[in-house]
């Protein structure tokens, strides 16, 4: 990784925003350079206090963290604006300076039966997109950026939680490129019907996702058919500010109408020990973020569903409206 913490926009900003003290976020791959961002800080005479919690995504702003520790500034970096709370929060996206054309010239033997290519990026290639777009028209290839919707920044970027931007433009094109890690793949493999391939510069790989939407999809219907013969239902909602979705209690109210006995659990991140204490649950329904339920199904003993899902199993959608729709 080349990673640039974009320090001229990060000192030009603290220096007009004079704050005293700041709750720092790194990402989890990020949180090795605390050091180097540490002398950032302490040149500029600011107090920098480093969150030890998660920070997957820009869903995990630390309100209640710089609170407690009475900052009066959070510096969240790698990720870009994804809701907007009610303190000071700077983003700072971080971008990596990789040259990206060996991955590129790579990408086009498996590109070579398709002219029209949906393109999604994560934030740290966004400043390289348009020698992106520039290098495949060169190459004969039209690229359309997925569409700006939901909790994304940008158009073309992508969130792990929010594909409908692809879907927006599927029609349109052949398949979809993803710029980005497996994570942000696997999500787009599971949402939309057109091949996916993932340019992954940090595994050094580029790969066709085939195959990985008819796993996940068998797997997802087999924990909505848990749901639907669960007597005791545990609903789980988050205490983090950019995953709570405000629909437990509706619900809770369709699980009771179904005759199932329903409790609401909050925590702020899921985690096997704490589930398992929860003895007599038979099913979760978990209205955080709707990647733990798919991608970490394994890790539990317990099967857990997303809000989406478990509309499925009360019988208010169809299987087909979800996949419509998208299962994240
Ligand atoms: S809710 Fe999940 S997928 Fe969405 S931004 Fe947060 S961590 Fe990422």
């Amino acid at each position: 990784m080349t990673l640039n913490f974009e320090t001229d926009y990060l000192i030009k900003e603290l220096k007009e925003r004079k704050p005293k003290k700041v709750l720092v976020q790194l990402p989890e791959g990020v949180k090795q350079n605390a050091f180097d961002i540490a002398k950032i800080f302490q040149d500029l005479d600011i107090e920098a206090v480093f969150s030890g919690e998660t920070c997957w995504g820009a869903c995990s702003v630390g309100l209640e963290e710089a609170k407690a520790i009475e900052a009066d500034l959070i510096v969240h970096f790698g990720h870009a604006e994804f809701i907007k709370v009610d303190f000071p929060v700077l983003y700072v996206e971080v971008r990596d300076e990789l040259d990206l054309k060996p991955w590129l010239e790579k990408s086009l033997e498996k590109l070579k039966d398709y002219n029209t290519i949906g393109l999604s990026y994560s934030i740290q290639h966004r400043h390289d997109i348009p020698n992106v777009i520039k290098f495949y028209e060169d190459n004969g290839k039209k690229v359309i950026l997925s569409d700006k919707k939901g909790n994304v920044a940008y158009e073309g970027h992508i969130v792990g939680c929010q594909y409908s931007g692809l879907k927006a433009i599927e029609d349109k094109v052949d398949c979809f490129v993803i710029l980005g890690n497996n994570f942000h793949s696997m999500g787009a493999a599971m949402s939309v019907e057109k091949p996916v391939f993932l340019i992954d510069v940090y595994n050094d790989k580029i790969t066709d996702m085939a195959g990985v939407r008819d796993k996940i999809l068998k797997q997802r219907i087999i924990s909505i058919e848990k749901l639907k013969d669960a007597k005791n239902v545990g609903v789980i909602t988050e205490t983090k500010i950019g995953q709570k979705f405000g629909v437990h209690e509706l619900i809770l109210k369709k699980l009771r109408k179904a005759g199932k006995n329903a409790i609401l659990i909050t925590m702020d991140e899921l985690s096997t020990d704490k589930l398992m204490n929860f003895y007599y649950v038979d099913c979760f329904i978990e209205l955080a973020c709707p990647r733990i339920a798919i991608d970490d199904f394994a890790k539990y003993s317990k099967p857990i569903v997303t809000f989406k899902e478990a509309l499925v199993a009360l019988g208010e959608k169809s299987w087909d409206d979800i996949l419509r729709m998208g299962i994240v």
